[in-house]
């Protein structure tokens, strides 16, 4: 297939342009590196397989030529306010990536009759009621909340692209990404994974917000992209959470991060107004995944943690 993927620079997408050109595919990338960089491509560019454009799909998308499947994943993603690469300091540009990119990438792969699959998010169950969260859910959401920006900007775009399949006929896919870490995500961008572990392998305290008890369930990026491909390759139109059900406490995260990379300098408390509006828990319910698609994570949260350290090393200059 020649597949367009948006949002190609970011740390999902190009893990993603990675594995679908190892099973042979074409990839065209697009970003406007808002959050992304070019280094997370630097190694593909010589690839023939692999072309790049810069550009912003909240403006028209050309791609000359064919294309067999479109993957929308360009959008901000952290929602921490203390980094200027969160959505809450890029509020238009995440509504419009989530609203008219997602509009831009539908009309890509209407007029060629191209497969699309939309990486929408655990954050549309918003602060969830249900426990864990199955796709039935319909989500606790605030539209004037702290969080709204990407909330409702993602559930629109599951909801076009729903209006896509049902009246265009477009063969479409949607998966729920729950939190998923690994190498390649922006040192800066301020979520859970880069500001704990760079804290650890700096020998810093690490920054617990609130008390710690709010619960996430954190996924490596090599399950999350297996669990991506086999949705790609379904035929499962409504949405599929992916993401790690072993679910934990944000103090256990920090700890389990501290004793593994032997950090002796503890845990510092952080309450602001971020913590009081932070989703209190959040698993996924897998069944639908492993029933559809035969997927599961493989890789365990030390595991992980252990095959991200290098590149962290590497971008803090330690060893
Ligand atoms: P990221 O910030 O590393 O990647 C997003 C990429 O999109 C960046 O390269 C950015 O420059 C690009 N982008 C943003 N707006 C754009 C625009 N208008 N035009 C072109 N490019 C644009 O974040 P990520 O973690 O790789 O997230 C990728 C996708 O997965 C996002 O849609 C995000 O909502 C979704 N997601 C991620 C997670 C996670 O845990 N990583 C969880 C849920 C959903
Ligand atoms: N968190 C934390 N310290 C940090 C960064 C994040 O305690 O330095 C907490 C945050 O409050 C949240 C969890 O870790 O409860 C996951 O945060 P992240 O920003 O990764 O994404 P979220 O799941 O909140 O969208």
């Amino acid at each position: 297939m020649r597949i367009v993927i948006t949002g190609a620079a970011g740390f999902l997408g190009s893990h993603l342009s990675d594995r679908l050109l190892a099973e042979g595919h074409q990839v065209v990338g697009l970003d406007n590196f808002i959050t992304g960089s070019k280094e997370n491509i630097a190694h593909l560019l010589g690839n023939p397989n692999f072309s790049f454009f810069r550009h912003d799909v909240s403006t028209y998308i050309y791609i000359a030529g064919k294309v067999d499947a479109v993957l929308h994943f360009a959008s901000p993603a952290s929602p921490n306010p203390q980094s200027p690469l969160a959505y809450f300091n890029l509020p238009i540009q995440t509504m419009k990536a989530g609203a008219l990119g997602t509009h831009n990438a539908l009309g890509l792969a209407k007029a060629n009759q191209a497969r699309f699959l939309l990486a929408s998010t655990s954050e549309i169950y918003g602060d969830p009621l249900e426990h864990p969260q199955k796709e039935s859910y319909p989500g606790n959401v605030d539209p004037a909340g702290m969080r709204a920006v990407y909330d409702e900007a993602k559930r629109f775009a599951e909801s076009l692209t729903l209006a896509y399949w049902r009246y265009h006929n477009v063969d479409t896919r949607i998966v729920r990404i729950f939190n998923t870490y690994g190498p390649r995500m922006d040192l800066e961008d301020g979520r859970a994974l880069p500001n704990l572990l760079k804290q650890a392998l700096l020998g810093q305290p690490l920054t617990v917000y609130g008390d710690g008890s709010q619960t996430r369930s954190f996924c490596f990026v090599e399950d999350l992209v297996d669990g991506i491909v086999r949705l790609l390759y379904s035929d499962e139109h409504m949405p599929v959470n992916i993401g790690n059900p072993v679910e934990m406490s944000i103090l256990e995260f920090a700890e389990t991060i501290n004793r593994v990379t032997a950090n002796p300098a503890g845990i510092e408390y952080i309450r602001d107004a971020r913590s009081a509006r932070d989703p209190q828990r959040r698993r996924p319910d897998i069944t639908r995944a492993r029933e559809l698609l035969g997927w599961e994570p493989r890789v365990n949260l030390e595991q992980g943690i252990r095959l991200t350290i290098p590149y962290f090393k590497e971008k803090l200059g330690l060893e």
